[in-house]
Protein backbone atom coordinates (compact mmCIF):
# COMPACT_ATOMS: atom_id res chain seq x y z
CA UNK A 1 0.00 0.00 0.00
CA UNK A 2 1.16 3.30 -0.75
CA UNK A 3 2.00 5.63 2.10
CA UNK A 4 1.13 8.65 0.72
CA UNK A 5 -3.08 7.73 -0.43
CA UNK A 6 -5.45 8.44 1.54
CA UNK A 7 -6.43 6.83 4.98
CA UNK A 8 -9.74 5.96 5.76
CA UNK A 9 -10.67 4.98 9.10
CA UNK A 10 -11.64 1.71 8.10
CA UNK A 11 -11.71 -0.12 5.02
CA UNK A 12 -11.93 -4.10 3.93
CA UNK A 13 -8.91 -6.48 2.35
CA UNK A 14 -10.12 -7.85 -0.90
CA UNK A 15 -7.61 -10.79 -2.64
CA UNK A 16 -7.92 -12.61 -5.40
CA UNK A 17 -8.81 -15.66 -3.98
CA UNK A 18 -11.84 -13.63 -2.77
CA UNK A 19 -13.04 -12.59 -5.72
CA UNK A 20 -12.60 -16.11 -7.51
CA UNK A 21 -14.15 -17.57 -4.59
CA UNK A 22 -18.04 -15.48 -5.20
CA UNK A 23 -17.23 -15.83 -9.02
CA UNK A 24 -17.13 -19.61 -8.52
CA UNK A 25 -20.47 -19.57 -6.75
CA UNK A 26 -22.00 -17.16 -9.14
CA UNK A 27 -21.64 -20.15 -11.78
CA UNK A 28 -22.79 -22.42 -9.50
CA UNK A 29 -26.94 -23.79 -9.08
CA UNK A 30 -27.84 -21.50 -6.52
CA UNK A 31 -27.26 -18.31 -5.60
CA UNK A 32 -29.17 -17.81 -2.65
CA UNK A 33 -30.36 -20.70 0.19
CA UNK A 34 -27.64 -23.36 -1.44
CA UNK A 35 -25.18 -25.21 0.18
CA UNK A 36 -22.81 -22.30 0.91
CA UNK A 37 -24.77 -20.56 3.63
CA UNK A 38 -24.93 -23.23 5.89
CA UNK A 39 -21.02 -24.36 5.05
CA UNK A 40 -20.34 -20.52 5.83
CA UNK A 41 -22.53 -20.70 9.35
CA UNK A 42 -20.81 -24.31 10.27
CA UNK A 43 -16.84 -22.80 9.65
CA UNK A 44 -18.15 -19.56 11.30
CA UNK A 45 -19.23 -21.91 14.76
CA UNK A 46 -16.01 -23.23 14.62
CA UNK A 47 -13.81 -20.13 14.32
CA UNK A 48 -15.68 -18.34 17.44
CA UNK A 49 -16.27 -22.08 19.38
CA UNK A 50 -20.23 -21.31 19.46
CA UNK A 51 -22.39 -24.59 18.80
CA UNK A 52 -24.76 -22.69 16.36
CA UNK A 53 -24.28 -19.67 14.09
CA UNK A 54 -27.01 -18.12 11.72
CA UNK A 55 -26.29 -16.21 8.92
CA UNK A 56 -28.53 -13.17 8.29
CA UNK A 57 -28.24 -10.45 5.24
CA UNK A 58 -27.33 -8.09 8.18
CA UNK A 59 -25.78 -7.10 11.84
CA UNK A 60 -29.35 -5.64 12.36
CA UNK A 61 -30.87 -8.56 11.42
CA UNK A 62 -28.16 -10.37 13.68
CA UNK A 63 -29.48 -8.59 16.84
CA UNK A 64 -33.40 -8.72 15.78
CA UNK A 65 -32.92 -12.51 15.51
CA UNK A 66 -31.09 -12.46 19.19
CA UNK A 67 -34.38 -10.24 20.11
CA UNK A 68 -36.76 -12.99 18.91
CA UNK A 69 -34.73 -16.30 20.10
CA UNK A 70 -35.09 -14.73 23.64
CA UNK A 71 -39.08 -13.54 22.69
CA UNK A 72 -38.70 -10.31 23.50
CA UNK A 73 -42.15 -8.59 22.49
CA UNK A 74 -44.30 -5.48 23.68
CA UNK A 75 -44.92 -5.08 27.82
CA UNK A 76 -40.80 -6.30 27.83
CA UNK A 77 -37.91 -3.91 28.11
CA UNK A 78 -33.51 -3.98 27.26
CA UNK A 79 -31.09 -2.52 28.90
CA UNK A 80 -28.55 -1.11 26.09
CA UNK A 81 -25.53 0.84 26.92
CA UNK A 82 -26.45 4.47 24.80
CA UNK A 83 -22.83 4.72 23.39
CA UNK A 84 -23.24 1.91 20.58
CA UNK A 85 -24.52 2.04 16.74
CA UNK A 86 -28.57 1.77 16.21
CA UNK A 87 -28.83 -1.06 15.62
CA UNK A 88 -28.23 -2.16 19.13
CA UNK A 89 -31.33 -0.72 20.26
CA UNK A 90 -33.09 -0.65 18.07
CA UNK A 91 -33.30 -4.49 17.46
CA UNK A 92 -35.33 -4.59 20.33
CA UNK A 93 -37.47 -2.27 19.13
CA UNK A 94 -38.63 -4.08 16.65
CA UNK A 95 -39.95 -6.37 18.85
CA UNK A 96 -41.72 -4.16 20.46
CA UNK A 97 -39.65 -4.18 23.69
CA UNK A 98 -38.54 -0.86 25.43
CA UNK A 99 -35.03 0.23 25.85
CA UNK A 100 -33.50 1.69 28.70
CA UNK A 101 -30.45 3.17 28.12
CA UNK A 102 -27.32 2.77 29.96
CA UNK A 103 -24.59 4.92 30.72
CA UNK A 104 -20.94 4.14 30.13
CA UNK A 105 -17.88 5.06 31.34
CA UNK A 106 -16.74 8.40 30.38
CA UNK A 107 -13.09 7.27 29.27
CA UNK A 108 -14.00 3.96 27.61
CA UNK A 109 -17.28 4.15 26.63
CA UNK A 110 -17.89 0.67 27.99
CA UNK A 111 -21.24 -0.60 30.41
CA UNK A 112 -19.81 -0.75 33.69
CA UNK A 113 -21.08 -2.85 37.35
CA UNK A 114 -22.04 1.44 38.38
CA UNK A 115 -23.68 2.20 35.05
CA UNK A 116 -25.42 -0.80 35.26
CA UNK A 117 -26.73 -1.17 38.32
CA UNK A 118 -27.95 2.96 37.96
CA UNK A 119 -29.90 1.28 34.76
CA UNK A 120 -31.68 -1.54 36.77
CA UNK A 121 -32.75 1.43 39.35
CA UNK A 122 -33.83 3.58 36.26
CA UNK A 123 -35.92 0.12 35.04
CA UNK A 124 -37.79 0.69 38.50
CA UNK A 125 -40.90 -1.97 37.67
CA UNK A 126 -40.83 -1.99 34.40
CA UNK A 127 -39.94 -5.83 33.43
CA UNK A 128 -35.84 -6.05 32.15
CA UNK A 129 -35.73 -9.19 29.72
CA UNK A 130 -31.96 -8.47 28.31
CA UNK A 131 -28.75 -6.61 28.72
CA UNK A 132 -27.15 -5.60 25.23
CA UNK A 133 -23.58 -5.44 26.27
CA UNK A 134 -21.66 -3.34 23.35
CA UNK A 135 -17.72 -4.40 22.56
CA UNK A 136 -17.14 -1.00 21.57
CA UNK A 137 -14.33 -0.57 19.60
CA UNK A 138 -13.66 -4.47 19.99
CA UNK A 139 -12.81 -3.92 23.97
CA UNK A 140 -15.00 -6.49 26.01
CA UNK A 141 -17.56 -5.22 28.17
CA UNK A 142 -16.89 -6.94 31.38
CA UNK A 143 -18.99 -9.68 30.99
CA UNK A 144 -18.18 -11.54 33.95
CA UNK A 145 -19.49 -8.51 36.13
CA UNK A 146 -22.47 -8.49 33.84
CA UNK A 147 -23.31 -11.80 34.15
CA UNK A 148 -23.28 -12.04 37.69
CA UNK A 149 -25.46 -9.06 37.99
CA UNK A 150 -27.93 -10.42 35.39
CA UNK A 151 -27.84 -14.03 35.97
CA UNK A 152 -29.87 -13.98 40.08
CA UNK A 153 -32.00 -11.75 38.51
CA UNK A 154 -33.22 -14.05 35.58
CA UNK A 155 -31.91 -11.65 32.71
CA UNK A 156 -30.07 -12.88 29.21
CA UNK A 157 -27.50 -11.78 27.53
CA UNK A 158 -27.06 -10.78 24.21
CA UNK A 159 -23.60 -9.46 23.00
CA UNK A 160 -23.78 -6.96 20.89
CA UNK A 161 -20.37 -8.45 19.21
CA UNK A 162 -20.17 -6.37 16.02
CA UNK A 163 -16.74 -4.88 16.86
CA UNK A 164 -14.85 -7.79 18.39
CA UNK A 165 -14.90 -10.47 16.11
CA UNK A 166 -11.61 -12.32 16.77
CA UNK A 167 -11.20 -11.02 20.05
CA UNK A 168 -10.43 -12.83 23.12
CA UNK A 169 -12.03 -11.93 26.69
CA UNK A 170 -11.97 -13.05 30.26
CA UNK A 171 -14.90 -15.70 31.43
CA UNK A 172 -13.56 -16.28 35.02
CA UNK A 173 -10.46 -16.26 37.20
CA UNK A 174 -8.37 -17.92 35.39
CA UNK A 175 -10.09 -18.57 32.07
CA UNK A 176 -10.54 -17.63 28.87
CA UNK A 177 -13.18 -17.37 26.11
CA UNK A 178 -13.80 -16.67 22.12
CA UNK A 179 -15.84 -13.27 21.52
CA UNK A 180 -18.94 -15.16 19.68
CA UNK A 181 -18.65 -18.87 22.28
CA UNK A 182 -21.42 -17.74 24.36
CA UNK A 183 -19.46 -18.15 27.17
CA UNK A 184 -21.16 -15.77 29.55
CA UNK A 185 -24.01 -15.14 27.13
CA UNK A 186 -27.15 -16.74 24.92
CA UNK A 187 -26.28 -15.32 21.98
CA UNK A 188 -23.32 -12.97 20.60
CA UNK A 189 -24.38 -10.73 17.27
CA UNK A 190 -21.65 -9.67 14.59
CA UNK A 191 -21.89 -7.72 11.32
CA UNK A 192 -20.54 -8.27 8.05
CA UNK A 193 -20.25 -4.64 6.55
CA UNK A 194 -17.10 -3.99 4.54
CA UNK A 195 -15.96 -1.79 7.07
CA UNK A 196 -15.88 -4.74 9.94
CA UNK A 197 -13.11 -7.25 10.86
CA UNK A 198 -13.98 -9.34 7.57
CA UNK A 199 -17.09 -8.81 5.10
CA UNK A 200 -19.56 -10.60 2.83
CA UNK A 201 -20.57 -6.98 1.44
CA UNK A 202 -23.96 -6.80 3.72
CA UNK A 203 -24.47 -9.44 6.14
CA UNK A 204 -24.58 -10.67 9.74
CA UNK A 205 -24.03 -13.56 12.23
CA UNK A 206 -25.80 -15.13 15.51
CA UNK A 207 -24.24 -17.30 17.04
CA UNK A 208 -25.63 -19.47 20.35
CA UNK A 209 -24.89 -22.75 22.18
CA UNK A 210 -28.92 -22.96 22.77
CA UNK A 211 -30.78 -25.12 19.82
CA UNK A 212 -33.63 -23.75 20.91
CA UNK A 213 -32.35 -20.35 19.92
CA UNK A 214 -31.10 -21.55 16.67
CA UNK A 215 -34.57 -23.14 15.45
CA UNK A 216 -36.02 -20.09 16.67
CA UNK A 217 -33.70 -18.24 14.39
CA UNK A 218 -34.14 -20.01 11.79
CA UNK A 219 -37.90 -20.03 11.38
CA UNK A 220 -37.56 -16.19 11.26
CA UNK A 221 -35.07 -15.46 9.37
CA UNK A 222 -37.59 -16.54 6.26
CA UNK A 223 -40.93 -15.67 6.76
CA UNK A 224 -41.54 -17.86 9.44
CA UNK A 225 -41.92 -20.61 7.26
CA UNK A 226 -41.20 -24.48 6.94
CA UNK A 227 -40.41 -27.43 4.34
CA UNK A 228 -39.51 -29.89 6.48
CA UNK A 229 -42.58 -32.14 6.60
CA UNK A 230 -41.93 -33.12 10.40
CA UNK A 231 -42.72 -29.84 11.51
CA UNK A 232 -46.32 -29.51 9.42
CA UNK A 233 -49.12 -28.48 11.78
CA UNK A 234 -51.91 -29.17 9.04
CA UNK A 235 -52.11 -32.74 8.68
CA UNK A 236 -54.78 -32.59 5.76
CA UNK A 237 -53.20 -29.74 3.73
CA UNK A 238 -49.50 -30.77 4.32
CA UNK A 239 -49.83 -35.12 3.45
CA UNK A 240 -51.38 -36.98 0.53
CA UNK A 241 -54.42 -39.45 1.52
CA UNK A 242 -51.83 -41.94 1.08
CA UNK A 243 -49.39 -40.44 3.79
CA UNK A 244 -47.23 -38.62 1.90
CA UNK A 245 -45.79 -34.92 2.36
CA UNK A 246 -47.50 -32.62 -0.54
CA UNK A 247 -44.40 -31.95 -2.71
CA UNK A 248 -45.24 -28.15 -3.02
CA UNK A 249 -46.46 -27.77 0.62
CA UNK A 250 -44.88 -25.04 3.16
CA UNK A 251 -46.50 -23.33 5.83
CA UNK A 252 -45.79 -20.20 7.50
CA UNK A 253 -46.10 -20.23 11.57
CA UNK A 254 -44.99 -17.53 12.65
CA UNK A 255 -44.58 -13.59 11.39
CA UNK A 256 -41.12 -13.79 10.37
CA UNK A 257 -38.38 -11.56 8.02
CA UNK A 258 -36.86 -12.49 4.98
CA UNK A 259 -33.27 -12.08 6.53
CA UNK A 260 -31.47 -14.76 3.81
CA UNK A 261 -28.34 -14.36 2.46
CA UNK A 262 -27.23 -14.91 -0.44
CA UNK A 263 -24.76 -18.26 -1.36
CA UNK A 264 -22.66 -15.78 -2.89
CA UNK A 265 -22.18 -13.57 -0.56
CA UNK A 266 -21.30 -16.66 2.08
CA UNK A 267 -18.37 -17.86 -0.39
CA UNK A 268 -16.93 -14.59 0.30
CA UNK A 269 -17.48 -15.16 4.20
CA UNK A 270 -15.66 -18.69 4.18
CA UNK A 271 -12.82 -17.45 2.01
CA UNK A 272 -12.38 -14.19 4.39
CA UNK A 273 -13.18 -16.20 7.34
CA UNK A 274 -10.17 -18.53 6.50
CA UNK A 275 -8.29 -14.69 6.86
CA UNK A 276 -9.70 -14.29 9.79
CA UNK A 277 -6.67 -15.20 12.44
CA UNK A 278 -3.95 -13.16 9.63
CA UNK A 279 -6.52 -9.98 9.57
CA UNK A 280 -6.78 -9.90 13.82
CA UNK A 281 -2.52 -10.64 14.15
CA UNK A 282 -2.24 -7.31 11.93
CA UNK A 283 -4.61 -5.25 13.51
CA UNK A 284 -2.91 -6.27 16.68
CA UNK A 285 0.78 -5.36 15.35
CA UNK A 286 -1.18 -1.73 14.20
CA UNK A 287 -2.95 -1.41 17.49
CA UNK A 288 0.59 -2.46 19.54
CA UNK A 289 2.00 0.39 17.36
CA UNK A 290 -0.83 3.04 18.34
CA UNK A 291 -0.32 2.53 21.80
CA UNK A 292 3.60 2.58 21.85
CA UNK A 293 3.52 6.32 19.96
CA UNK A 294 0.09 7.84 21.16
CA UNK A 295 0.70 8.10 24.62
CA UNK A 296 3.53 10.94 24.08
CA UNK A 297 0.68 13.03 22.67
CA UNK A 298 -1.06 13.02 26.03
CA UNK A 299 -2.49 14.86 27.54
CA UNK A 300 -4.13 16.50 24.09
CA UNK A 301 -5.10 13.01 23.38
CA UNK A 302 -5.62 9.93 25.25
CA UNK A 303 -6.14 6.49 24.24
CA UNK A 304 -8.63 3.82 25.09
CA UNK A 305 -7.94 1.34 28.16
CA UNK A 306 -8.68 -1.71 27.45
CA UNK A 307 -10.45 -4.40 29.36
CA UNK A 308 -8.45 -6.22 31.74
CA UNK A 309 -7.12 -10.18 31.12
CA UNK A 310 -8.56 -9.98 27.59
CA UNK A 311 -6.94 -9.90 24.24
CA UNK A 312 -9.08 -7.84 21.86
CA UNK A 313 -9.32 -7.82 18.53
CA UNK A 314 -9.69 -4.21 17.58
CA UNK A 315 -11.99 -2.96 14.70
CA UNK A 316 -12.14 0.99 15.27
CA UNK A 317 -9.00 2.71 17.19
CA UNK A 318 -10.89 5.05 19.34
CA UNK A 319 -8.55 8.46 20.73
CA UNK A 320 -10.30 10.97 23.09
CA UNK A 321 -9.24 14.58 22.34
CA UNK A 322 -9.31 17.61 24.46
CA UNK A 323 -10.92 19.54 21.91
CA UNK A 324 -11.54 22.58 24.21
CA UNK A 325 -7.72 22.58 25.83
CA UNK A 326 -6.30 23.03 22.26
CA UNK A 327 -8.61 25.32 21.03
CA UNK A 328 -10.12 23.61 18.04
CA UNK A 329 -13.04 22.19 16.84
CA UNK A 330 -13.73 18.30 16.23
CA UNK A 331 -14.84 19.29 12.61
CA UNK A 332 -11.54 21.78 12.12
CA UNK A 333 -9.45 18.90 13.91
CA UNK A 334 -11.16 16.48 11.46
CA UNK A 335 -10.56 18.66 8.41
CA UNK A 336 -7.21 19.29 8.93
CA UNK A 337 -6.14 15.25 9.56
CA UNK A 338 -7.87 15.07 6.09
CA UNK A 339 -6.22 17.83 4.58
CA UNK A 340 -3.23 15.19 5.35
CA UNK A 341 -4.94 12.57 4.02
CA UNK A 342 -6.12 10.85 7.44
CA UNK A 343 -9.38 9.81 7.52
CA UNK A 344 -11.14 9.86 10.73
CA UNK A 345 -14.91 8.94 11.85
CA UNK A 346 -16.94 9.72 15.12
CA UNK A 347 -18.47 6.34 16.79
CA UNK A 348 -20.91 7.17 18.16
CA UNK A 349 -23.56 10.06 18.83
CA UNK A 350 -25.37 8.74 22.02
CA UNK A 351 -28.58 6.95 21.25
CA UNK A 352 -30.61 8.20 23.47
CA UNK A 353 -29.97 11.74 21.95
CA UNK A 354 -31.42 10.79 18.19
CA UNK A 355 -34.54 12.03 17.87
CA UNK A 356 -37.05 8.78 17.37
CA UNK A 357 -35.57 7.96 20.88
CA UNK A 358 -36.29 11.58 22.34
CA UNK A 359 -39.63 12.03 21.28
CA UNK A 360 -40.02 8.34 22.96
CA UNK A 361 -38.51 8.86 25.93
CA UNK A 362 -37.82 12.34 26.63
CA UNK A 363 -34.38 14.25 27.38
CA UNK A 364 -32.23 11.76 29.49
CA UNK A 365 -28.74 12.51 31.29
CA UNK A 366 -25.93 10.52 30.43
CA UNK A 367 -22.72 11.84 31.24
CA UNK A 368 -20.51 9.39 31.11
CA UNK A 369 -21.65 8.58 27.20
CA UNK A 370 -21.56 12.41 26.96
CA UNK A 371 -18.04 13.01 27.79
CA UNK A 372 -16.87 10.07 25.76
CA UNK A 373 -18.72 11.31 22.77
CA UNK A 374 -17.15 15.34 22.85
CA UNK A 375 -14.07 13.75 23.11
CA UNK A 376 -13.86 10.46 20.66
CA UNK A 377 -12.47 10.40 17.41
CA UNK A 378 -11.98 7.07 15.01
CA UNK A 379 -8.56 7.27 13.68
CA UNK A 380 -7.49 4.95 10.40
CA UNK A 381 -7.55 1.13 11.39
CA UNK A 382 -7.29 -1.67 8.94
CA UNK A 383 -4.91 -4.72 7.74
CA UNK A 384 -3.79 -3.08 4.80
CA UNK A 385 -1.91 -0.50 6.85
CA UNK A 386 1.87 -0.61 6.90
CA UNK A 387 3.35 0.39 9.64
CA UNK A 388 4.44 3.87 7.81
CA UNK A 389 0.89 4.88 7.64
CA UNK A 390 0.03 4.43 11.46
CA UNK A 391 3.70 6.96 11.85
CA UNK A 392 1.53 8.97 9.25
CA UNK A 393 -1.20 8.89 11.41
CA UNK A 394 0.42 9.82 14.44
CA UNK A 395 2.45 12.74 13.05
CA UNK A 396 -0.19 14.03 11.60
CA UNK A 397 -2.34 14.40 14.91
CA UNK A 398 0.55 16.12 16.59
CA UNK A 399 1.02 18.36 14.11
CA UNK A 400 -2.65 19.16 14.02
CA UNK A 401 -3.00 19.13 18.22
CA UNK A 402 -0.28 21.63 18.53
C1 LIG B 1 -22.16 -2.33 12.36
C2 LIG B 1 -22.86 -2.43 13.66
C3 LIG B 1 -24.18 -2.92 13.77
C4 LIG B 1 -25.08 -3.20 12.61
O1 LIG B 1 -24.53 -3.93 11.60
P1 LIG B 1 -25.07 -3.81 10.09
O2 LIG B 1 -24.40 -4.98 9.44
O3 LIG B 1 -24.60 -2.50 9.56
O4 LIG B 1 -26.55 -3.92 10.10
C5 LIG B 1 -24.71 -3.07 15.04
N1 LIG B 1 -24.02 -2.75 16.14
C6 LIG B 1 -22.77 -2.25 16.08
C7 LIG B 1 -22.05 -1.91 17.35
C8 LIG B 1 -22.17 -2.06 14.84
O5 LIG B 1 -20.94 -1.53 14.76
Amino acid sequence: MSSNSFLPYGRQSIDQDDIASVAKALQADYLTTGPGVGRFEQAFAEMVGARYAIASNSGTAALHLACIALGLQKGDAVIVPTLTFLATANAARFCGADVIFADVDADTGRLTAATLEAAFAKAGSAKVKAVLPVHLNGHCADLTTIRAMTEPRGIKVIEDACHALGGIHQSGNSSTAKVGACALSELACFSLHPVKTMTTGEGGVTTTNDPKHYKIMQLYRSHGMVRDAADFRHRDLGFAPDGQPNPWYYEMQALGWNYRITDFACALGESQLAKLPRFVERRRELVALYDRLLPALSPKLKIVPAQAGDNAALHLYAVLIDFAGIKKSRAQVMAELKGQGVGTMVHYLPVHQQPYYRDLYGKQDLPGADSYYARQLSIPLYPDMTDADVTRVVHALRSVLG
